[in-house]
């Protein structure tokens, strides 16, 4: 009998529970990639028995450990399973409840070389790049508003847009394959694949 000894229904879930579990979404991935990178990583151990924050632990182990192996590949999935803004309880007038997400940020500032590398040579404009990965994962903005703020033509925008959401679906697809044979490998998931 394969019994299956996970928590989790997808490895997309284990992944989106590690990262918005407790405070660990405050934490950036480079700090946490150094705090992981020397654990040993067991193949079918499970999770039975463990608790939330052994289990995100867990998890986060393994998210490092695809960050050595596809540093950019993990930003996307870090940046995909998080969200642009978290809950704020700073408790001044001023607040409005919630406050960027570090780790969101961090993810997306890093996927700006590789944005870089899908329009290839020549000049490209920094805040359109960092724009246009921001909207790719999850944030409300238009390309002719990005357009407009960056004062570029709209056609140049969209032709820019279209070659680094490209580059980052396939990115985020060769990214997602790793993850879920690292995640089904580790006997995280309920059913056995
Ligand atoms: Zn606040």
């Amino acid at each position: 009998m394969d019994a299956a000894n996970g928590t989790f229904r997808t490895p997309k879930e284990a992944l989106f529970f590690a990262l918005n579990f407790g405070k660990q979404a405050h934490h950036p991935l480079s700090a946490l990639s150094r705090l992981m990178r020397d654990q040993p990583l067991g193949k079918g151990v499970g999770l039975v028995g463990l608790d939330g924050a052994a289990q995100a632990g867990f998890i986060m182990a393994h998210l490092a450990r695809l960050d050595q192996q596809n540093h950019y590949g993990a930003c996307a999935l870090v940046a995909r399973c998080t969200h642009p803004r978290r809950a704020c309880d700073c408790g001044q007038p001023c607040c409005s409840k919630s406050r960027p997400s570090e780790v969101w940020c961090e993810a997306v500032a890093e996927l700006d070389a590789f944005a870089c590398q899908q329009l290839g040579t020549g000049l490209s404009n920094r805040r359109l790049r960092r724009s246009i990965v921001e909207k790719h994962f999850g944030l409300d903005v238009s390309v002719e508003k990005i357009a407009h703020d960056c004062g570029i033509h709209r056609a140049t925008a969209s032709r820019h847009a279209g070659a680094i959401r490209k580059g980052l679906r396939e990115l985020e697809a060769r990214a997602w394959e790793a993850w879920d044979i690292s995640i089904a490998e580790a006997g995280m998931l309920l059913e056995a694949a």
